[in-house]
């Protein structure tokens, strides 16, 4: 915390109450919308690192292939801010919180005074230790900036192959985004397949199959031990001893969540900072909300959590009564050509689980749900985008399909799309989903 705090800014005005929030990602200009759509006279000031007003952080690959820069990426004009009055701070680091004082202190000298403080500082990439991971042409990606230095690495270097360490998710996106710029790319997943999280092994193999026809190479059960080189990476060294040449590193192996100013200011955390079902910290006038809050020892690390916990918080802080519960989450890939959609639990857990599943190896596509104590738990669905949709919500109402088992393993699942409450003229309703 520094010392010479050079001024402070009393966030209180005459009608109320002042909020501090600590991150500009969608968890903390979520929270500052919610809170302002409540109360329209509190003040709201947005802590943010980051140079830019929130943009989509999942998409920020397109920012290594594409040639628009930040263009198209940003969320709300700077008018939205203005409209609203919130307070921006770009490019200021909270670098102390003062519970005592309730005061946020800033990298630049100044603090912000609280009634309610939100904890929205995200996470930051996984550093995996492998020797000379800080050398150049060794990145991660997290935020925009990351994504527009690998651009320029690249085209500075005249670099030709990369490899990405982790087939997951956003491994999977960049090593798309890498190949779609020109390198000769090959992704190492130290498991048995693809997207263990969200995948089966079939769905994963169609995944695999398609990535590799796209000329992406897929090395399984392979961990990076070593990257060498002179100034900069030129080698990757597995741990089978297998030797790689690479130029461009990029290290996909998870996250940690930013939770070093909580600790410091006393706040309970674990992995993230833990918060109840009001995404309350242990301190009653600090809340934490998206990649940072820990909830029922879950860090959710997805988007549509920090969206929902966001509302939940910005409703407690100002004395509301919203909670939090743990919904089955969904994961959405859409690298060009390849819709992929994975929700809730895709695997049985006993023999009385019902699991209905269709692969179709020509179209590349592949479906399959599971039904436990006659309600849809969980579902993969890949290549079809259409009824994707219907899928996941029937997945997330937990819809009773007890009924409908036949004809779901018929094939027929336009029972899915049949409005959740089922009266007599609903049910006749069919929408009829694309086979
Ligand atoms: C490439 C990529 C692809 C992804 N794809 C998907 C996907 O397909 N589906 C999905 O659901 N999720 C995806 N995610 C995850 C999703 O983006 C995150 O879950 C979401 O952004 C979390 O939002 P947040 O606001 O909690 O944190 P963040 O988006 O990380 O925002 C936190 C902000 O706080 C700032 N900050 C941190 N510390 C300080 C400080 N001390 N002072 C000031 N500011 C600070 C950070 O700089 C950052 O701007 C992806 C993430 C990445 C990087």
């Amino acid at each position: 915390m520094p010392r010479d705090i050079r001024r402070v800014i009393t966030g209180h005005n005459d009608n109320g109450k002042s909020v501090v929030i600590i991150g500009n990602g969608i968890a903390g200009i979520t929270t500052a919308d919610h809170i302002r759509r409540r109360h329209p006279d509190c003040k709201i000031h947005v802590i943010g690192r980051e140079r830019y007003h929130l943009y989509n952080r999942m998409a920020i690959t397109r920012l290594i292939y594409g040639r628009s820069a930040m263009r198209g990426l940003t969320l709300m004009p700077e008018s939205w801010y203005d409209d609203r009055e919130i307070n921006c701070w770009l490019n200021t680091r909270a670098v102390g919180i003062d519970r005592k004082q309730r005061c946020v202190h800033l990298g630049v000298g100044e603090a912000l005074e609280y009634d309610r403080l939100i904890l929205a500082m995200g996470s930051t990439s996984f550093v995996p230790t492998i020797h000379g991971i800080d050398m150049p042409g060794a990145f991660v990606v997290r935020e925009a900036e990351d994504a527009m230095h690998i651009r320029e690495f690249v085209q500075e270097h005249g670099c030709r192959q990369a490899v990405v360490a982790g087939g997951g998710l956003l491994g999977l996106e960049a090593a798309f985004g890498m190949h779609q710029l020109g390198l000769d790319v090959a992704v190492l997943e130290r498991g048995e397949w693809l997207l263990r999280r969200q995948l089966d092994a079939t769905g994963a193999g169609i995944l695999q199959n398609y990535l590799e026809g796209l000329g992406i190479g897929i090395d399984l059960k392979a961990e990076a031990s070593a990257l060498r080189g002179d100034k900069r990476v030129h080698e990757v060294r597995l741990k089978s001893n297998q030797q790689m040449r690479c130029d461009v590193f990029l290290a996909c192996a998870g996250i940690t969540p930013n939770i070093g100013l909580a600790k410091d200011a006393g706040l309970a955390s674990n992995r993230g900072v833990v918060v109840d079902d009001h995404m309350r910290t242990a301190d009653y006038s600090i809340f934490a909300a998206g990649d940072i809050a820990e909830f029922e020892g879950r860090v959710s690390g997805l988007w549509p959590s920090a969206v929902e916990q966001a509302e939940v918080a910005a409703i407690n802080a100002l004395g509301g009564d919203a909670r939090h519960g743990i919904t089955a989450q969904e994961t959405m890939l859409k690298v060009a050509g390849i819709h992929l959609t994975s929700i809730g639990r895709f695997e049985p857990r006993s023999r009385d689980e019902v699991v209905i599943a269709k692969l179709n190896d020509v179209k590349h596509t592949y479906r399959k749900i599971v039904i436990a104590d006659g309600r849809i738990v969980g579902a993969i669905m890949i290549g079809h985008p259409m009824s994707a949709p219907v899928v996941v919500s029937a997945v997330k109402q937990k819809r009773d399909v007890s009924g409908d088992i036949d004809a779901l393993k018929a094939g027929d699942w336009s029972c899915l799309a049949r409005p959740a409450t089922r009266g007599k003229r609903q049910a006749e309703q069919k929408v009829p989903l694309p086979a």
